[in-house]
């Protein structure tokens, strides 16, 4: 099918208006996926609105798909029409560069994100390359599993490469990203603690498996915690207290950074060095991380906590991520 109904925003910060987009010829290592459910991350509310200076317009976004494969390019592998996938932030990389022959294909200079220079899964169809076309656990929630191939793998990966099951992890911002931080954290083992600006979300952050949780903005509580915690990922998208959160990083701490803060974060480094501590980030996973996160939360029975929308009101769901009402995380219902 090359002309597919969309929702589509004309221009940086344009609501969605329902049309028909071509997305031409199917390649013959891309897959087509009927779209079902895709979920909304903060990163489709920045691409709209051409945060980060590297959008294309028309757009048509999300990037947390749950579909079924609808057709197969004449050389596609590993999946079957019929079969249901997930889709996440990267629908396609070179395959060939030193990245993606070493299995870090996410970090590949060519990755193509699925929704800029390309069509996303706000869409009745939506198109990825074979390799990052993701095959689903039998018993996940499919309904509510979307969030976990672009907000959950965000938060997996960096337990996977930098917790333990004995770490201290404090989770920042415990929006869409950071309660499912919480919840992997939790079933891994590790003693959670939950930072949030919102007093509302105390008890569904202890809800989630934190252990402990705190005020982001009460500098006082940040530092009873001084020298405590092994790893902290920050999902947040604002400046923060800086010093006072990496105050609370124990020797060989780690503060890793996945919110798409756009300030730079200043570092002192003079605790950085007697503390051997470490900053870092990372962007979401590669395709067999992102199975591996499937697995585990299939495992654990980890499911995001999403409230659901029928796409037509897409706008209504956008407005009220952007107030920062989206408890955890929203996912659209294709209704076309
Ligand atoms: P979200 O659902 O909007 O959550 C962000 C959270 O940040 C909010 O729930 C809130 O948590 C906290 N926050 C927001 N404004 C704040 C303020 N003024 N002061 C203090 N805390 C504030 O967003 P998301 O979908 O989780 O995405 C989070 C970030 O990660 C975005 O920048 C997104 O683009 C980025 N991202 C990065 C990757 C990657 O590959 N690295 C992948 C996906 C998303 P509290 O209410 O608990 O404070
Ligand atoms: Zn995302």
């Amino acid at each position: 099918m090359s002309s597919v109904d969309a929702w589509v925003a004309k221009g940086p910060k344009q609501k969605f208006v329902r049309d028909e987009i071509d997305l031409g010829p199917l390649g013959p290592e891309e897959v087509e996926v009927q779209v079902e459910h895709c979920g909304i991350c903060h990163s489709d509310l920045s691409v709209l609105n051409n945060d980060w200076a590297v959008s294309t317009y028309p757009a048509v976004l999300g990037h947390e798909v749950i579909g079924r494969v609808a057709e197969v390019g004449s050389a596609a592998k590993g999946v079957k029409v019929g079969q249901r996938v997930g889709i996440g932030w990267t629908a396609a990389s070179c395959l060939h560069c030193r990245q993606c022959r070493s299995g870090n294909q996410h970090l590949c200079l060519e990755a193509l994100p699925t929704i800029i220079k390309h069509h996303g899964g706000f869409a009745r169809r939506v198109r990825s390359h074979w390799m990052w076309t993701i095959p689903l656990p039998q018993t996940l929630n499919f309904a509510d599993s979307g969030p976990l191939l672009c907000g959950g793998i965000t938060v997996f990966n960096p337990l996977a490469m930098h917790a333990k099951p004995t770490s201290r992890v404090g989770i920042i911002g415990i929006g869409g990203l950071g309660h499912m931080g919480v919840k992997f954290a939790a079933a891994y083992g590790c003693d959670v603690t939950a930072f949030t600006s919102s007093e509302s979300k105390f008890d569904e952050a202890r809800g989630f498996g934190a252990h402990h949780v705190v005020s982001s903005r009460d500098s006082a509580a940040m530092k009873k915690l001084a020298g405590t915690l092994d790893l902290l990922i920050s999902t947040v998208n604002v400046p923060m207290d800086w010093p006072a959160l990496m105050n609370t990083l124990a020797p060989n701490g780690r503060l890793h950074v996945v919110g798409a803060v756009l300030e730079p974060i200043p570092v002192a480094v003079f605790p950085m060095i007697m503390g051997q501590k470490n900053v870092s980030g990372s962007p979401t996973g590669s395709p067999v991380a992102i199975e591996t996160m499937l697995e585990f939360a299939a495992r654990h029975n980890i499911t995001p906590q999403t409230e659901h929308f029928p796409m037509n009101r897409i706008n209504e769901a956008f407005e009220r991520l952007e107030a920062g009402k989206a408890r955890y995380r929203i996912v659209l219902d294709a209704d076309f």
